[in-house]
C-alpha cells in the first residue's frame, strides 16, 4: 500500500490523483489531503478518502467546513499545507499551482519524502536548490508533467542517462491557427477553450502564450541536468507525442498515447511497473501526426521564458511571479494578451540579480509580482 500526501486535491490534478487512487485503492492510500479556499469539494475529499490530515489554507473557507471524519486533523492558515506531509507518507504528489509549490516542496524534500511533482512553477523558480536538496537528501522526485514523464520514459526512469537532446512537443495552445494581430484582441475566454487538454485556467493561458512551454524546457533543465542548448520545443497540434529524445546514435524514442494527465500521474505512483487506467487504446490508423517550429514572433512569452533562464540566478523565478499575476489580470479582462509579455519584460529588466536562496526567491517573488501590480495599477 503507498501511502500519499496529496497537495492541490481540488485542482485538475489533484482530482486525476484521487480518481486514480479510487480506481486502485488495494494499492493506494490517501493519508492527508491539502487545498486553498474550495472548502465545498474539499469537504466530500475529505469525507470520501478520509485522511489523517486536511489542510485548507485560506481560514475563511476552512470554517465553512461543517462535517469532517473523526479520525481526520484539520489545519488552516498560511503554513497549513506543511502538516499534509506527515511522518507516515510514502510519497508526497504536489499538484498545487504556482510558487505556492516550492515551500511544500523542500519541506518534503528536507523530511526525506519522495516528491511525484506536477508543480512547474517550484522547479522553474528554485530548481537550483530544489535539485541540490534532492541530491543530498537521496530522495526521489518523480516528474508528472506529461511531457518530463514521457522523457522520464523513453529514458527507462532513469533521470541521470546519457542522451543527445530531448524534444517536447507543444499543441499550440487555444490560438494556434490564429495570426498575431487577430490574437491581440482575444479574451481570455477564448484561450481558456484549449484544443487538446482539460486543465486548471492558469495552465491553459499558460498554454495560449505557449509560456508554458518555456517553464517546462526549464523543468527539463533541471530535471535532466541539461544545459538549454540540448532541450528543444517543438509544435505537434495533436498532442499524441508527449515528448521524444535523441540519441547519440541518431535514434529517437517517443512517448505515445491520447493526451490524458491518467498516465503520467499513476505511473509517477508505480513506476516501473504499470497498471491499468480509463484511458482509450490508441489507434494509429485515425491519427495523422505533424510537427512545426514554434513562431516567436506570434510567442514572446515563450522566448522570455528561456531568457531568463540564460540571464541565471533569480530571473526565471522573477518571470514566474510576473506571469503569474499577468495571467490573473488577463483571466479578469484587465489586461490584453500580449500585455503578458510586455510585463514580464518590464519585471526582468526591473528585478535586481540575487544568487538564489529559499529567502532570495521569496523576496524576487514577492518584488515582481508588485513590479507588474504597480504598472497597471492594481493593488492585487
Ligand atoms: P488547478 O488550478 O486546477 O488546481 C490548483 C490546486 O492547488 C487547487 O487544489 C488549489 O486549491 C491549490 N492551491 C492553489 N494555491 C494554493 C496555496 N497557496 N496553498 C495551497 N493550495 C493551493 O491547477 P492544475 O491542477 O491545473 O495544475 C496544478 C499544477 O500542475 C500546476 O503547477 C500546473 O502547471 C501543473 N500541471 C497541470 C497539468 C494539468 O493537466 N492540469 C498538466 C501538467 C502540469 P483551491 O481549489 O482551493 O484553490
Ligand atoms: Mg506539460
Amino acid at each position: 500500500m503507498i501511502k500519499i500526501a496529496l497537495l492541490g486535491s481540488t485542482g485538475s490534478i489533484g482530482r486525476q490523483v484521487l480518481s486514480t487512487v479510487a480506481r486502485h485503492s488495494d494499492k493506494f492510500k490517501i493519508v492527508s489531503l491539502s487545498a486553498n479556499s474550495s472548502y465545498e469539494i474539499f469537504s466530500k475529499q475529505v469525507n470520501e478518502f478520509k485522511p489523517q490530515v486536511a489542510c485548507l489554507t485560506d481560514p475563511v473557507s476552512a470554517i465553512k467546513i461543517t462535517e469532517i471524519p473523526s479520525e481526520t486533523t484539520l489545519y488552516t492558515g498560511e503554513n497549513a499545507t506543511l502538516h499534509a506531509i506527515t511522518e507516515d507518507c510514502d510519497i508526497v504528489f504536489v499538484a498545487i499551482s504556482g510558487f505556492a509549490g516550492l515551500a511544500p516542496v523542500l519541506h518534503a524534500i528536507e523530511m526525506g519524502k519522495d516528491v511525484a511533482l506536477a508543480n512547474k512553477e517550484t522547479l522553474v523558480a528554485g530548481g537550483e536548490i530544489v535539485m541540490k536538496a534532492v541530491r543530498e537528501k537521496g530522495v526521489r522526485l518523480i516528474p508528472v508533467d506529461s511531457e518530463h514523464s514521457a522523457i522520464f520514459q523513453c529514458l527507462n526512469f532513469n533521470l541521470n542517462a546519457e542522451f543527445k537532446k530531448l524534444i517536447l512537443t507543444a499543441s499550440g495552445g487555444a490560438f494556434r491557427n490564429f495570426s498575431k494581430i487577430e490574437i491581440q484582441n482575444l479574451k481570455a475566454s477564448e484561450a481558456l477553450k484549449h484544443p487538446n487538454w482539460l486543465m486548471g485556467k492558469k495552465i491553459t493561458i499558460d498554454c495560449a502564450t505557449l509560456l508554458n512551454k518555456g517553464l517546462e524546457v526549464i523543468e527539463a533543465c533541471h530535471l535532466y541536468s541539461a544545459p538549454l542548448s540540448k532541450v528543444e520545443a517543438i509544435i505537434h497540434p495533436e498532442s499524441i507525442i508527449h515528448s521524444m529524445v535523441e540519441f547519440e546514435d541518431g535514434a529517437i524514442m517517443a512517448q505515445l498515447g491520447y493526451p490524458s494527465m491518467e498516465i503520467p500521474i499513476q505511473l509517477a505512483l508505480t513506476y516501473p511497473n504499470r497498471l491499468k487506467t480509463d484511458v482509450s487504446f490508441l489507434d494509429l490508423t485515425q491519427k495523422s501526426l505533424t510537427f512545426g517550429k514554434i513562431d516567436l514572433d506570434k510567442y514572446p512569452c515563450f522566448a522570455l521564458a528561456l531568457k531568463s533562464y540564460e540571464m541565471g540566478d533569480n530571473y526565471a523565478c522573477a518571470m514566474n511571479a510576473a506571469n503569474e499575476v499577468a495571467v490573473g489580470l488577463y483571466l479578469q479582462d484587465k489586461i490584453g494578451f500580449y500585455d503578458i509579455a510586455d510585463l514580464i519584460e518590464h519585471a526582468l529588466v526591473n528585478i535586481e540579480r540575487i544568487k538564489v536562496s529559499k529567502e532570495s526567491l521569496l523576496y524576487t517573488d514577492g518584488l515582481a509580482r508588485r513590479l507588474v501590480r504597480e504598472k497597471i495599477g492594481v493593488k492585487s
